[in-house]
């Protein structure tokens, strides 16, 4: 028979190690071994009376990290959804200043057409004024022309007008005739002035407009340059947010990875504790375990009973469970009895085809009824204390014709925790 194994993660440190090894083929007949047994016992009672590898507590442990880094993790993400948020209004702002400056830049272009209309009209003026000057210029140059015939020809040209003329009254004509050339080359000259001097103000009229194109211009250009300036501002601003952003997302995606592994692991534990207490966690020769639960608290053979203080012979194993957990149907057959049965309290009975009957006592209520067929891990009743019992287990029993059979040599390859009342 192989030797049954305490983990020593249950023991811990206590300096029991005699009885970390049970040898089953003395286990019956282990008065030598009674003292380190219930030395180990005591210490074991200390313990909670749990012996899965996975515990609730542990999950729940993993669940609490799991939780933290989620915290930790969301708090990354509302930094990252600050941060985008910053960005999108300075890109808004950024827009905003583009349509600025393309607009600036569209009246800066309609400045350039104006002054280079006004460029047209005072080049149009210069040329009038120039074309005016020249008229004028000749019109002068007649004049003195004129004026300087008659100061040479002064006098003698009176007198050669007077021995002309037959009369005086064509003498007087005569001068008359000067004079009259005279005013109007006078009144010629000054018509050619008059429109020379207009054309120079309306010329002086444009280069002012002119002026204040230019000046209205270097505002605009001022204003480009800021609006150009404060977009640079921008970039640079969503560049710097850009960054900050990506490496906070680098933390939350470090975050994100740890959430992920400490919520596979949840799983992993999760579904272990759950296969740990599903029927069949513990398979034996024809048999599965009846219960989640793998400590015994009382061995099949001859014992002390706990209550009556008589020492009898212990039909079967006793199984330390919660409370209210399920027993299942050790495997398939048909339920013989079903009710309450004297010290079994409440009971259940099954007669299997391969001619075994197994018994499921102290049950707390029973789930199936006499005459119905089962199968492995039916669930038979739960867990108690009910008949003669001093706290939940369940009593556990394989019989073959009329013998009570040891229901643990039918699991040699299970692992038990042996916390063996005293
Ligand atoms: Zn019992």
């Amino acid at each position: 028979m192989a030797q049954r194994w305490i983990p020593s993660v249950i023991l811990g440190d206590i300096p029991t190690v005699s009885c970390k090894i049970i040898d089953m083929k003395n286990r019956r007949k282990s008065k030598n071994c009674i003292f380190p047994v219930l030395l180990c016992a005591f210490f074991l009672s200390l313990l909670p009376r749990q012996a899965f590898a996975v515990s609730q507590w542990e999950i729940d442990e993993v669940k609490r990290k799991r939780d933290l880094v989620a915290e930790q993790r969301n708090a990354q993400q509302q930094i990252v959804d600050n941060l985008t948020g910053e960005q999108n209004s300075v890109i808004d702002e950024k827009l905003a200043l583009e349509q600025s400056v393309s607009l600036t830049r569209e009246q800066i272009d309609l400045n350039n057409q104006e002054i280079a209309l006004y460029d047209g009209l005072i080049q149009e003026k210069i040329a009038e004024v120039e074309a005016a000057k020249a008229l004028e210029d000749e019109q002068l140059e007649r004049y003195r022309v004129r004026v300087r015939a008659m100061e040479e020809n002064g006098v003698p040209s009176l007198l050669v007008m007077l021995s002309e003329s037959d009369s005086l009254r064509d003498l007087l004509t005569a001068l008359d005739d000067v004079g009259a050339i005279m005013e109007s080359d006078r009144a010629l000259e000054d018509q050619y002035i008059a429109a020379r001097k207009a054309h120079e103000k309306k010329q002086a009229e444009y280069e002012e407009v002119r002026v204040e194109l230019l000046a209205h211009k270097s505002v605009l250009e001022e204003e480009r340059k800021q609006l150009e300036l404060q977009i640079d501002t921008a970039q640079e601003k969503i560049e710097e947010l850009q960054q900050q952003i990506t490496e906070n997302e680098a933390l939350v995606a470090e975050i994100e990875a740890r959430w992920q592994e400490l919520d596979q692991r949840v799983g992993e534990l999760q579904a272990q504790y759950e296969k740990e207490r599903a029927p069949g966690n513990i398979s034996g020769d024809g048999f599965i375990w009846p219960c989640s639960a793998n400590i015994i608290t009382s061995l099949a053979g001859t014992r002390t009973h706990p209550v009556t203080g008589q020492e009898r012979y212990h039909s079967g194993v006793d199984i330390g469970c919660p409370a209210g957990d399920p027993v299942w149907a050790a495997a398939s057959g048909t339920v013989s009895s079903a009710g309450w049965n004297g010290n079994y309290g409440n009971c259940v009975m099954i007669s299997h085809d391969n001619g075994y009957t197994t018994v499921y006592g102290h049950l707390d209520s029973i789930a199936v009824s006499s005459g119905q067929s089962v199968s492995a891990g039916t669930t038979v009743g739960y867990c108690g204390s009910t008949g003669l019992a001093t706290g939940p287990h369940l009593h556990f029993e394989i019989r073959s014709g009329g013998d009570f059979l040891d229901p643990l040599d039918f699991f040699s390859g299970g692992s038990f925790v042996y916390m063996l009342d005293a």
